[in-house]
């Protein structure tokens, strides 16, 4: 195999780097340890930090793995490959009575993108996150062995694969269960909310099948728009694909510009009600594709955290003025609710509570001022995101996220050499044998 580095980076444009990109082929059943140095799996590379390559290593994209499999329509059963985009497995089950129970934000991440990070969407509430829905998977394992894992058969890996950002093996497929499909049209409605001071419990007490919050000026006080979306029975076309984020980079992520798109979005939905196709509301944020673009060479870091309903006001104050002391400004900032559900894999990041995730333009002071608020974040008993990565240490990693010892022996018994290696697996020392 070619020793060709290639440039790559975050979906921020933080951290670039080099790594050797390989598209996946059926060949590569041969043990994984063949090949020299360390490797790691890439869906579509809708991550914003750095789990899903690794530097002057190998980076293998699901190449051949796309389709579907199988589909029982009566049981409401599909297997497909893990390449296979989440708007590809809408196509697949649209119409035949089935839904896709966790859309996440983006049509283009792949289901092995969705299991690797264990993605949660605008239902949380309702459906839990992605892994809640997997009947098992199939795993390269790094010896060459394809191991079937699910929550009854090698049920310590599937917890380890579930949400354990690719570090267990290569995900070649997986079995979903479908939810019943209501229809594909919602009716969404947004109401205005002037102040933080109870959107948290705003949140808490609705209950419908997805909603959102839209914060404007999260440095200081903030205000926004809560909108909540129901399935309708009436048929409703879904509006055409976007195009994907072209290469041209602007630096435009000045206040005036970015705080203009926020009150254009905040003047045209004020009083939005009305239909719209299920990918439309769910994948809303793929038409602003541009605007990670927007924030120029630089870079943005893109910070999501959860914590209790309770204290989510204080705690997303706490971020605004911390924020605003240094000087910086955050962007495109959404909340969501997060339910009780069981969390299926050990490193998962949702748990009961509402979530916060916003982007802030690279530049100076922003990594301490991320560290320090992420501090406040484990003192109530919350966690960062880690597909959307880039500031966490790796001694707030082990405080945030309980099981990561038990992850850690899991995952040490399929990958002895450490072979599997991201870079956030590296700056956080996941792997440390
Ligand atoms: C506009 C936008 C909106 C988003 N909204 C949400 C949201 O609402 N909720 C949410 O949870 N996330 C959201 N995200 C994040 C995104 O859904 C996740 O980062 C998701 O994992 C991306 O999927 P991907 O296929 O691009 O995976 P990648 O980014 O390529 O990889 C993600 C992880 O999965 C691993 N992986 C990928 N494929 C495989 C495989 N076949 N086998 C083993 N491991 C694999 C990688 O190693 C990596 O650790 C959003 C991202 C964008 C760009």
């Amino acid at each position: 195999m070619a020793d060709i580095q290639v440039p790559i980076a975050s979906w921020s444009h933080l951290l670039p780097t080099r790594t050797r990109l390989v598209p996946y082929n059926r060949a590569m059943t041969a043990a994984l340890d063949q090949l020299a140095g360390p490797v790691i799996f890439r869906g579509a590379g809708r991550s914003f930090g750095d789990c899903a390559y690794v530097s002057n290593g190998t980076t293998i994209t699901s190449g051949e793995l796309h389709g579907i499999l199988d589909f029982d329509r009566s049981a409401g059963v599909i297997e497909c490959a893990s390449g296979t985009s989440l708007l590809a497995l809408h196509l697949a089950v649209s119409g035949s009575g089935w839904a896709v129970p966790v859309y996440g934000g983006t049509r283009w991440a792949t289901v092995g993108g969705a299991i690797g990070n264990d993605i949660h969407g605008k239902n949380h509430a309702r459906r839990g996150s992605f892994g809640n829905h997997v009947l098992g998977l199939t795993l390269l394992t790094v010896d060459g062995s394809l191991v079937t894992a699910s929550p009854d058969s090698h049920p310590d890996l599937f917890a380890a694969t579930v949400g354990g950002i690719g570090l267990t093996g290569l995900i070649t497929s997986a079995r979903l269960r479908l939810v019943p499909a209501v229809s594909d049209t919602v009716r969404v409605r947004a109401v205005p909310f002037t102040r933080t001071a109870g959107l948290g419990r705003l949140l808490e007490q609705t209950d419908c099948g997805y909603q959102f919050g839209w914060l404007r000026h999260p440095c200081q006080q903030a205000c926004g728009l809560h909108y909540r979306a129901e399935h309708v029975a009436v048929d409703r076309p879904r509006d055409r694909d976007p195009r994907r984020r072209g290469a041209l980079r602007v630096n435009l992520a000045t206040p005036v510009v970015l705080g203009s798109l926020d009150r254009l979005r905040h003047l045209a939905h004020r009083r939005l009600d009305r239909t719209m196709h299920v990918i439309d509301l769910n994948y809303w944020g793929d038409r602003f594709e541009f605007r990670s673009n927007l924030f120029g060479r630089r870079g943005f870091h893109e910070y999501q955290f959860t914590v209790a309903a309770e204290v989510f006001d204080e705690a997303v104050r706490t971020l605004g003025g911390m924020l605003a002391g240094a000087g910086l400004h955050s962007y495109f900032t959404v909340a969501k609710r997060l339910g009780g559900q069981r969390p299926p894999g050990l490193l998962s990041f949702p748990r009961e509570g509402c979530t916060l995730s916003t982007q802030i333009p690279d530049g100076p002071g922003v990594l301490g001022v991320l560290r320090s608020f992420t501090e406040i974040v484990i003192d109530l008993g919350g966690r960062v995101y880690l597909a959307k990565d880039s500031c966490v240490t790796k001694n707030q990693l082990e405080r945030m996220y309980p099981e990561i010892d038990r992850w850690r022996g899991i995952v040490e018994r399929y990958d002895p050499k450490g072979l599997i290696q991201s870079d956030l697996a590296r700056r956080l020392d996941l792997k440390p044998w």
